[in-house]
Parts: C-alpha cells; structure tokens; sequence
C-alpha cells in the first residue's frame, strides 16, 4: 500500500515524497480513494490520524485535475474552490501549514483565515488568490459580510473536528456558512466531514450537509 497506486498526480505525488510519507496511514488509505471518486465522507477519526492529508490530497488532486487555477483578477472578493472549517486559530494554522506543503509548486494558493488576529494581513493573503481556505467559523462570516469572500465558487467543503466545532457553539455560523454556498447557482459541491466522536448533533450534521455519503470509522 502506497501513495503512488492512488491516482492522486505526479505534482502531488512528488510533494508527498518531500513530506516522506511512506506508506498511508488507516484513514488515509480508505478516505482518499472515497473522495477522490467524488463521495461524500463522513469520517470519524483522531487527532494524529493523519486525517489533514486525508482530505487535503483529493481537493489539491481534484483542483489541478480540473483546471490550472483561474483566478478573478482585480477583484476585492476572493473565490476560493475549497473551504477547510476548522474550530481553532491553532488547527486552522496547522492545518495551513501541512496543505501548503502538498500544494507547494503546484500553483494551489492555500490562505488561512482566524479569529483572534488582524484581519489585514488576512485580507491581503486573499487579494493574491485563494484556491483553498482553511477558516473558523467567526472569521469566515467576518468576511463574508465583507464581502471579501465568495463561496459561490466552492467545489471541496470539510469540516475538521467537528464536534469541537460543535463543542464552541459554531453550529449557527456553520449553517449560515452552508446556506451560503446552497444559495443558487449551486454547483456539485463534495463534502467531507471529519469529528473524533459521533453523537446526535453530528449525525444530525452529516444528515444535512451530506448527500448519500459514506461513513467511515477508523
Ligand atoms: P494529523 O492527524 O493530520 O494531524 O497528522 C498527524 C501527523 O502525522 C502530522 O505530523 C503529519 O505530518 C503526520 N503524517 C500524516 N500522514 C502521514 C503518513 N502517511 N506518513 C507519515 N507521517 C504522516
């Protein structure tokens, strides 16, 4: 079992040889093909599982097997092709660092976005392009009452950790953030739900936000 029988690209393929990743992890072998055959996932999975590659691999492959990233120039709002929730300023950083690594020469922009820090420097990373946002929830809605981002484009939604997410009382702005990518014209958008626990709420969540999906426990 290796990286290179997944179909993921050569460009992603040689990043992940940089990561030295050898051999894929437990949810990594059974999420990755999952997505990348475009399903829906809702995976409960650890911290340390290697859950981040597990949904970053099929939207960094999916992006560049689509098209070379097209970005609206001139434009005050970013539209990003896929968007990483994620409950804290700390993941939503770590989170950041790892798919920039994967998407590093590739031409994928990864920005993050979080509450608790200048919103300049932020706004600025989203002026020179954003094909993946790695978000919480707070900051993401800042910006979309701004105006600054657009979700209308968004093809690849994960949620990470959602039941910290839950956990912080993120669920109103969660459904808002849904809601605005549900808004007509509504493209075929893949979810991907990543939480360490599965109770009501998320089910409840996954039964939302998720269309026939797989679930998967590792
Ligand atoms: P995560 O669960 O995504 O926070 O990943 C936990 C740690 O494992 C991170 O430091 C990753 O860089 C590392 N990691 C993830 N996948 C692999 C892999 N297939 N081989 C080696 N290390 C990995």
């Amino acid at each position: 079992n290796t990286f290179a029988e997944i179909d993921l690209g050569d460009a992603l393929n040689e990043n992940i040889r940089r990561c030295k990743y050898v051999k894929p992890t437990p949810v990594q072998r059974h999420a990755i093909p999952i997505a990348i055959a475009g399903r829906d996932l809702m995976a409960c999975a650890q911290t340390g599982s290697g859950k981040t590659a597990a949904f970053c691999f099929p939207i960094i492959s999916g992006i560049l097997k689509s098209r070379p990233p097209q970005r609206q120039r001139g434009s005050r709002t970013a539209y990003p092709l896929a968007l990483i929730l994620s409950p804290t300023r700390e993941l939503s950083m770590q989170i950041h660092e790892e798919a920039r690594k994967f998407s590093y020469q590739t031409g994928v922009r990864v920005v993050v976005a979080y509450g608790g820090a200048p919103i300049h420097q932020q706004l600025r990373e989203l002026e020179r392009g954003v094909e993946i946002l790695v978000a919480t929830p707070g900051r993401l809605m800042d910006l979309l009452e701004r105006a600054r981002v657009s979700l209308q484009m968004i093809k690849y939604l994960t949620l990470d950790e959602a039941d910290r997410m839950l956990d912080m009382g993120f669920e109103p702005q969660i459904r808002k953030i849904v809601d605005q990518m549900d808004m007509p014209p509504r493209g075929a958008r893949q979810t991907m739900l990543f939480s360490a626990t599965f109770p009501k709420e998320i089910q409840r969540l996954a039964s939302d936000f998720l269309a026939d999906y797989i679930f998967l426990a590792v």
